[in-house]
């Protein structure tokens, strides 16, 4: 079975991706998604859109063909108090915003696990971000069971990255497994992104799907399993968010 939606996929408006939105959009179609989310990474990341280009993103209409494009943003955390990188007016565009722990010079030393778990845990508290991503990452070390527990109290889903699962951030899979097992146990929601940064790449979720079965976690809750599944989250999403950030 394929995935009919992927939440996490960059255009080619960050240099370090190489396709366009019409092309994401096109690849998508002839896969037969059903939705996708456009998430450009947020201004704090040294090879970011200009902060315009995310605020723009209130031109592209909601459905192309039968394709609902969600506009989204993948935002950095900047320090450990529950701050990102956008600001109001981006946050008043989007649709989805994801977070994470990115190399950004605001954010300092990242191999500091009781900073880190502080970091992203005031970031799920602060309920500015429906989505953290790529948390397996080695190179950000995290108490993961705290984060899960947070992020079911507070609804907040957990990524898991089919590209860290690749290639993009070596030694991610056996973090990947414990943190999809703690969500298995304590019942988070966990969403599924490629990361694409090439068009061919969006809806490719087979490292995920083979790690989803290993561990045993219900394909059925997976929010990417529906749209009626996605539904429901965006909208409790929506009556959790904060107005103001
Ligand atoms: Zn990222
Ligand atoms: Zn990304």
């Amino acid at each position: 079975m394929r995935y009919p939606i992927d939440l996490h996929i960059h255009t080619s408006a960050n240099p370090h991706a190489y396709s366009t939105l019409e092309e994401n959009i096109r690849s998508a179609q002839e896969k037969k998604m059903e939705v996708i989310a456009i998430t450009n990474h947020g201004p704090a990341l040294q090879d970011s859109p200009h902060w315009w280009s995310l605020v723009n993103m209130r031109v592209i209409p909601e459905y192309i063909g039968n394709l609902r494009v969600l506009k989204g943003v993948e935002t950095n955390i900047i320090d450990e108090n529950g701050n990102f990188d956008i600001n109001q007016r981006i946050y008043d565009v989007m649709d989805i915003i994801l977070c994470g722990l990115h190399t950004v010079e605001a954010y300092g030393d990242p191999s500091n696990i009781i900073k880190n778990t502080k970091a992203v845990i005031n970031m799920i508290k602060s309920q500015k971000i429906d989505v953290m991503v790529h948390l397996g990452n080695p190179q950000f070390p995290l108490e993961y069971e705290l984060v899960v527990q947070e992020a079911v109290k507070e609804g907040v889903a957990i990524e898991i990255n089919n590209s860290s699962l690749r290639s993009s951030r070596k030694g991610s899979e056996v973090n990947c497994k414990k943190i999809l097992e703690l969500c298995k146990k304590y019942d988070a929601k966990v969403t599924l992104g490629t990361d694409s940064h090439i068009s061919y790449d969006i809806g490719e979720f087979k490292e995920a799907q083979s790690l989803i079965s290993e561990v045993g976690y219900p394909i059925e809750k997976i929010i990417n399993f529906s749209k009626e599944n996605l539904e429901k989250f965006l909208e409790d999403r929506k009556k959790r968010r904060v107005k103001r950030i």
